[in-house]
């Protein structure tokens, strides 16, 4: 339902947190985080309110400059602590959060769990997650470079091919720490634009205060981000030159 995200210099966990508050109004049934230093990816989420998943970050904390966040609106898998958001694919190396529904989840879960693909909840996302992992290794296989964010880049290019239906997504990578890939298909995303660091918002609301340079993402692009780039590429026409545009701030 929203989807939040953050890469720079900053603890990434209160930026996410503050912007997943102010997704709260969008309606959810439970939320989640997950936050990268290094090649560790700590990810905590829970049913309920954000204001749980807050008490549940206190008592159990996460550190790292980037990370990604989630307020859920079940449409596939219950309500529970599994089913939250984020989703973890592989044996941990891509964690991701998702706005939408995968159509074909069953036929793509079937054909992952043949692969050696173990599910750990009852949602369509968790096939995402699985599947840019999959990606992830046959590239490697075949002899990408692991140091080269295109080889990411095109792990979830071969991914969403193989989607049907809609995805706002946000993807981490356990061993490419510093990169951060956001794709929209009719689940709207915004890049927010800082200095030295992004953010990503599935709408406008948790950016404000933080940025007012914001680039909205078209259906069929991916943005490659990090702290200090930000690369956006079309399905069909390829690299795009990100149209920066300034946000109006509502005077309080
Ligand atoms: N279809 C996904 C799920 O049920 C995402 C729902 C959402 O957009 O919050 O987990």
């Amino acid at each position: 339902c929203g989807i939040v995200g953050y890469i720079g210099a900053k603890p990434a966990s209160n930026y996410l947190l503050e912007g997943l508050f102010r997704l709260e109004y969008r309606g959810y049934d439970s939320a989640g985080i997950a936050v990268q230093s290094g090649d560790t990816i700590a990810v905590r989420k829970k049913t309920g309110r954000v204001g749980q998943l807050a008490e549940l970050l206190k008592a159990s904390p996460v550190t790292g400059t980037h990370g990604i966040g989630h307020t859920r609106w079940a449409t596939h898998g219950q309500p529970s602590d599994t089913n939250s958001h984020p989703h973890t694919g592989g044996n941990g190396e891509v964690v991701l959060v998702h706005n939408g529904v995968i159509e074909n989840y069953a036929t793509l879960r079937s054909q992952l769990q043949e692969l050696g693909y173990v599910f750990h909840s009852q949602t369509d996302t968790e096939v995402v997650a699985h599947l840019v992992a999959h990606q992830l290794e046959e590239e490697l296989k075949l002899g990408a470079d692991p140091e080269s964010n295109a080889t990411y880049l095109r792990a979830v290019e071969l991914t969403l091919k193989q989607l049907k239906g809609t995805y706002g997504l946000g993807v981490l990578f356990r061993d490419k720490p510093g990169l951060l890939i956001a794709a929209r298909l009719g689940s709207p995303l915004v890049v927010g634009v800082g200095k030295d660091e992004h953010y990503l918002a599935s709408d406008a609301s948790p950016l404000v205060g933080y940025t007012d340079k914001v680039v909205y993402l078209n259906d069929h692009e991916i943005a490659m981000i990090t702290a200090n780039s930000l690369e956006i590429l079309h399905r069909d026409t390829g690299s795009q030159t990100p149209h920066i545009r300034v946000l109006e701030q509502t005077a309080s």
